[in-house]
C-alpha cells in the first residue's frame, strides 16, 4: 500500500521492544506514556516508517495495523 503506515493501539503494548530491534528503519521508539497496563507504549515516527509490515510481523501482541 503506498503511503501506509504503522499505526499503534498502545493499551495492547507490553513494551517488550522486540519490534524497536527488528523495524528497518528504526522508527519505532518508547513513547515514555504508560498505558492502562504500567507498560511504556511504543511511538511510530511516520516521517521514517515505510508501512512494511515487520513490527506488525513480529509484534506478539497485537499493537500494530498497517493502514
Ligand atoms: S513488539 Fe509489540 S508489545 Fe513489544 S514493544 Fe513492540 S508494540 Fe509493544
Ligand atoms: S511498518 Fe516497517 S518501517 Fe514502519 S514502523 Fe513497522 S517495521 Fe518500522
Amino acid at each position: 500500500m503506498e503511503n501506509a503506515k504503522a499505526r499503534v493501539k498502545g493499551e495492547l503494548c507490553k513494551s517488550c521492544g522486540i519490534c524497536i530491534n527488528n523495524c528497518p528503519k528504526q522508527a519505532i521508539s518508547k513513547s515514555g506514556q504508560f498505558n492502562n497496563g504500567g507498560y511504556d507504549m511504543v511511538v511510530v515516527d511516520e516521517d521514517k516508517c515505510i508501512g512494511c509490515g515487520i513490527c506488525y510481523t513480529v509484534c506478539p501482541d497485537y499493537v500494530f495495523e498497517i493502514n
